[in-house]
């Protein structure tokens, strides 16, 4: 496919970014490049548009480039995960371990329906512990741990009601494959459009 060698030519590699020895993706040069970037967009279009996803859920920062018009094409809502304290509304969280400590990534509670199939969209997976925290978030072991942490309070089934969706996929255009982020993802399929 010609847009695959376009995307991928798009994509700069900056070495020591953040850190020394660390090899950066940088996609800024592929939305650059509005031919390249709309490639990016359409191969995930055709791939989602028949599979009756009704929300795509986007990781903060890139998600949110990648997602909203993947959405939009495909009839979907648009759902972003965030980094902490962003969110002004009642949010769930999922915490999830970085190279060095963890973070946390929220998302509102009541911006999905239990039994939703979801699309998780980022623009590289790595080690996959991202990706992974977003599946956890969207899916049942929210559920289940919004049920254990609240002690039967009276919010404890409309919160449950709007939590587990069904993650279909996730979706990214880079894949790191020597850091075997795709095998932390269990039975959730990972569709990649090049490997970096
Ligand atoms: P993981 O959790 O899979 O180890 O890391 C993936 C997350 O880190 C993604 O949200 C991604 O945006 C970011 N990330 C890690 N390395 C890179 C990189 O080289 N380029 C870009 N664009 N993002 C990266």
């Amino acid at each position: 496919d010609t847009r695959i060698a376009r995307i991928s030519s798009a994509i700069r590699v900056i070495p020591d970014f953040p850190k020394p020895g660390i090899l950066f993706q940088d996609i800024t040069t592929l939305l650059l490049d509005p031919r390249a970037f709309r490639d990016s967009i359409d191969l995930f279009v055709e791939r989602y548009k028949d599979k009756n996803i009704s929300v795509v859920a986007g990781i903060e920062a890139r998600g949110f480039i990648f997602g909203p018009p993947i959405a939009l094409a495909i009839g979907a809502k648009f759902v972003p995960m965030r980094k902490p304290k962003k969110l002004p509304g009642e949010v769930i969280s999922e915490e999830y371990s970085l190279e060095y400590g963890t973070d946390v990534m929220e998302m509102h509670v009541g911006a999905v329906q239990a039994g939703e199939r979801a699309l998780i969209v980022d623009d590289l997976i790595a080690t996959g512990g991202t990706l992974c925290a977003a599946i956890r978030l969207l899916g049942y072991q929210s559920a289940r741990k919004l049920f254990h942490d609240m002690d039967g309070g009276e919010n404890r089934p409309k919160i449950l009601e709007r939590v587990g969706v069904d993650v279909v996929e996730c979706a990214c255009v880079i894949e790191l494959p020597e850091l075997k982020g795709r095998d932390r993802l269990g039975d959730k399929p990972l569709f990649v459009l090049i490997n970096g």
